[in-house]
């Protein structure tokens, strides 16, 4: 699991609606200690933020990666036009009736930039430069 990646509940998930409900997406961020480091804090799009089991000894999954495509995906020198991140982590989107208007995958999901547009998804590392 990367910091950054949207998660789901998964196939071991026993924590009622502590994610907002099913089919909450929430998004991958890191530990707060060395002491909370095992497993993957999640904090949930309804805004909660938790520990969860992601395999270990038994195999065990609480999450699982709402969007393959994004996993471990960095475009390092293209901002979101929506949220002061800098660089985008996982899936780009980028308006095609816009000149020059980026999206995180949040952004875009959350509709901050009008979704009548068209975009194009970007899945693929952005080549520096
Ligand atoms: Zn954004
Ligand atoms: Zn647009």
């Amino acid at each position: 699991m990367f910091v950054g990646v949207r998660v789901v509940r998964g196939p071991d998930w026993k924590w009622g609606d502590q994610d907002g409900g099913r089919g909450s997406v929430g998004t991958v961020v890191p530990a707060e200690s060395a002491e909370s480091a095992k497993g993957v804090w999640v904090r949930w799009d309804a805004g909660r933020k938790a520990n969860y089991r992601a395999g270990g000894e038994k195999g065990t999954y609480d999450l699982r990666i709402y969007d393959n495509a994004q996993q471990g995906v960095k475009h390092p020198n293209v901002n979101c036009d929506c949220c002061p991140e800098e660089g985008i982590l996982g899936l780009r989107w980028k308006c095609l009736e816009c000149h020059d208007f980026d999206l995180c995958h949040s952004c875009y999901n959350e509709g901050k930039h009008d979704l009548g547009h068209r975009f194009t998804r970007i899945e693929t590392n952005s080549v520096p430069g």
